[in-house]
């Protein structure tokens, strides 16, 4: 590690810098230099033990007067390899390096996040918001297209109420006493690393939570109500605040999610806010015509068959299909006939077809090749 270079420089501050200013220049640099962002780069891993090195005397008033005042002796004590000098402010290089990105900054400005029910080797003392829980909202076509109140039971995996997810009772550090600071005394300075105790957060786990069983997480079950939007789709997302996973430490508790999963209807066909449907006919239906009455997502409505309808056709049921979201109109109900055949038939139908079959001389398949 080169130790001569000025500290100020390496964090590129004024050497009146405030200690506001001197936090934003660290904070800035280590993450543009931090081992995580740059995995593999042996230079910026060394830049980046420069910028910690520097921060922690610099940050620190006290060893910020001192190197103020010996800079050069603090150098000279270095280069003969005087013991005392040769931890100097490398702990949070050395500390925290092996840690991940997200823990030093943890750490060191406090955002560490809590994972709903994670047992955790560290406590974060602040307050946290709880997660956001997602889960799926399956509900029936006539429910999305008619919308309204829904009520549902969810069974959640949640921080466990009694040690707030962290798996028993925190209590203060014996060996620190809350600071979460070991203090050692290296000769000329004295420097701090994280206790080993506690791993710097002041806090211990004692005596395993008998509700979660030192888990930290509890299931609960919970009746929601939910609106449904009228016309709602697969996919949407409905956000009800406050009801995701609760908040730590009195932190406000996280969202829940729901995504809507609209079931497939065995006779509907939703198509954005057209409705598909097919209707068998009768082949006398389909050759003189008829007004029949078709199903629709509000009940039966009548519909007119034209003389001459094929299999296949599609008819139109302006305005009947899903409503659209946001309730401006709806989408078409189109019904798709075919034509059926009876399986039985009396005596006297049976001469009427009959008969019918003598007088025929359209041949519809006279199109047809007869092979490949
Ligand atoms: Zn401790
Ligand atoms: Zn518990």
């Amino acid at each position: 590690m080169r130790s001569s270079v000025d500290f100020y420089e390496v964090l590129g501050v004024d050497r009146n810098a405030s200690a506001k200013e001197i936090k934003k220049a660290y904070r800035a640099l280590a993450r543009k230099h931090h081992p995580d962002v740059n995995p593999g780069d042996a230079q910026a891993e060394q830049k980046y033990k420069e910028i910690s090195q520097a921060y922690e005397v610099i940050s620190d008033k006290e060893k910020r007067a001192q190197y103020d005042r010996f800079g050069h002796a603090y150098q000279q004590a270095r280069a003969s390899g005087q013991a005392g000098a040769q931890d100097f402010g490398s702990f949070v290089y050395e500390h925290f390096g092996s840690g991940s990105f997200a823990d030093i900054f943890g750490d060191i400005f406090g955002e560490v996040g809590a994972g709903a029910g994670r047992r955790r080797t560290r406590v974060a003392q602040q307050p946290q918001r709880g997660q956001d829980i997602h889960h799926q909202l399956p509900i029936s076509l006539a429910e999305a297209i008619t919308g309204g109140e829904k009520s549902l039971t969810l069974t959640i995996a949640d921080r466990c109420p009694e040690c707030d997810g962290l798996g028993g009772k925190a209590t203060t550090c014996s060996t620190c006493g809350g600071s979460g600071v070991s203090q050692q005394s290296g000769g000329f300075f004295s420097f701090a690393t994280a206790c080993p105790q506690c791993q710097g957060s002041g806090e211990v786990i004692t005596q395993t939570c008998a509700r979660c069983r030192g888990g930290g997480e509890v299931t609960r079950t919970r009746k929601i109500d939910v609106n449904i939007p009228l016309g709602v789709r697969s996919g949407r997302k409905l956000r009800l605040a406050g009801e995701g996973g609760r908040g730590f430490r009195g932190g406000p508790n996280g969202d829940l999610i729901l995504e809507i999963q609209v079931a497939a209807h065995d006779f509907f066909k939703r198509e954005g806010d057209d409705i598909r449907i097919k209707v068998p006919i009768t082949f006398v239906e389909a050759v003189r015509g008829a007004t029949i009455a078709v199903p629709t997502v509000d009940g039966q409505v009548n519909l007119k068959i034209p003389p001459g309808t094929r299999s296949g056709q599609r008819l139109r049921l302006r305005g009947q299909g899903a409503p659209r979201l946001g309730g401006k109109g709806r989408g078409e109900q189109y019904v798709e006939v075919y034509i059926t055949a009876p399986r039985k038939l009396t005596h006297e139908q049976r001469e009427l077809v009959d008969k019918l079959a003598e007088t025929w001389t359209e041949d519809p398949r006279a199109d047809l090749p007869q092979g490949l």
